[in-house]
């Protein structure tokens, strides 16, 4: 055991999210790893004598939080685009604002992104990287987590040029080498990657046993699209799906192209039937529910109770900041809650603790990240966020209420954010 490198961190209270809370409790960190989880008074004794000590007394230890879906590229983008505003309208003035975007532009946006997310707490993030600027902003900050290259082939001759840059960025990062980044393929959504070009992505990905996220089922004019070839978007995108087959839902489209497999992420499953919900609970994939991104694009709202009532498995993301306010996994819990509490009565209810597992071990699980992160356990890595809340009953209800931002994270044993 490295004793210098050994620190306890005392709080009113400890969070492991997989173990129930713990009163006056404290996480032993010993190099990079969680050494134990228990009460203050427990660890005192097994603690090297040179510990350094971080003592909270009013405040609560938590596993660092996880965001599995951002797009830190596009933080400054929160300036300049109107929210709310209509998905089609906000996604063509995305277009524009992407276009004109330089990687200098990405880097210093993802740099800033990075920041944000320390602050809030969350030490592992999926992020959708357009440049692969983030990459290089996540690792410079610290942050844990998975990178999907976002991947765009408008038609199939645009396809070759496109799969060997894929390709060759997916060569070159894994040849570097990452501590604490994997990264995973992104292609983009339904209607922005044709069929023949999404079979080739999810060929890539299973070759390389790489992760896969993507958008679906997001927007009424998308399933339009993807359905029928019918609506607004049309005119715009239908050449994309030319030899895609008509009827089918945009999940049920993803199936036939063989994307719902282990390892993939579905972001928002906003416009989704029964079947659709059947489906995805029978799929080993994961929906990544982004609540907020949802109400500012005004698209729908997920069917959260009778996605959980079948079986599909949830977790919780912010989204980017060019549609959403906060990349606060909190804040989208806040919002969340209340929202499914205006959605009526439903045959049962989530406690505060099963809703914390949206942003912690759920999170983490959907990134294939369980092992490392994601609870406050013996044996994984040290990612913890201290959160300035102090509660004497009910830990994790008087958390979610509290619109707070951490005063220290740590990920990989290392204090990557501290509060002045
Ligand atoms: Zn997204």
């Amino acid at each position: 055991m490295n004793q210098s490198q050994a620190k306890l961190v005392r709080a009113r209270w400890v969070l492991p999210v997989t173990a129930p809370p713990v009163r006056d409790g404290a996480v032993l960190v010993v190099g990079k790893c969680i050494a134990g989880v228990d009460t203050y008074k427990s660890l005192v004794l097994i603690a090297p004598p040179r510990v350094e000590r971080l003592e909270f007394p009013e405040s609560m230890v938590l596993p660092g939080l996880v965001n599995p879906h951002t797009h830190l590229e596009n933080t400054h983008f929160a300036q300049v685009i109107r929210r709310p505003q209509p998905f089609g309208r906000w996604l063509r003035q995305m277009v524009r604002l992407v276009r004109k975007q330089t990687f200098d532009a990405a880097i210093a946006a993802a740099r800033e992104g990075a920041q944000q997310l320390l602050r809030y707490g969350v030490t592992t993030v999926g992020e959708f990287s357009r440049w692969g600027a983030s990459f290089v902003a996540l690792q410079e900050a610290g942050i844990r987590g998975v990178v999907f290259k976002e991947f765009i082939c408008l038609s199939d001759e645009e396809e070759p040029t496109g799969s060997a840059k894929l390709w060759e960025w997916l060569q070159a990062v894994r040849s570097q080498g990452s501590p604490l980044l994997k990264v995973g393929v992104g292609p983009h959504a339904p209607y922005t990657v044709t069929p023949s070009a999404f079979r080739q992505v999810v060929q890539l990905a299973d070759e390389l046993g790489l992760p896969l996220c993507t958008h679906a089922a997001e927007s009424p004019a998308e399933r339009a699209l993807v359905e029928r070839r019918k609506g607004l978007w049309r005119l715009w995108l239908g050449a994309v799906l030319r030899d895609a087959p008509l009827g089918l839902s945009p999940l049920r489209y993803l199936d036939w192209l063989g994307v719902l497999r282990e390892g993939t992420l579905l972001v928002h499953c906003v416009q989704v039937d029964d079947e659709d919900i059947t489906l995805l609970s029978q799929r080993p994939v994961w929906v990544v529910h982004c609540p907020r991104s949802n109400a500012n694009l005004q698209v729908g709202t997920m069917p959260l109770a009778k996605m959980l009532s079948a079986g599909v498995k949830v977790c919780l993301a912010t989204d980017g900041l060019a549609s959403v306010d906060s990349l606060s996994p909190l804040d989208e819990l806040r919002f969340v809650q209340r929202l499914f509490a205006s959605q009526g009565a439903f045959a049962f209810s989530l406690s505060p603790a099963q809703w914390l597992r949206m942003v912690t071990i759920n999170a983490a699980e959907a990134l294939g990240m369980a092992r490392e992160t994601g609870s406050l356990e013996e044996g994984k890595r040290a990612d913890i966020a201290v959160f300035p809340v102090n509660a004497t009953e009910e830990p994790e209800e008087a958390l979610i209420a509290s619109a707070c931002e951490a005063i220290l994270t740590m990920v990989d044993g290392h204090i990557a954010w501290r509060a002045e």
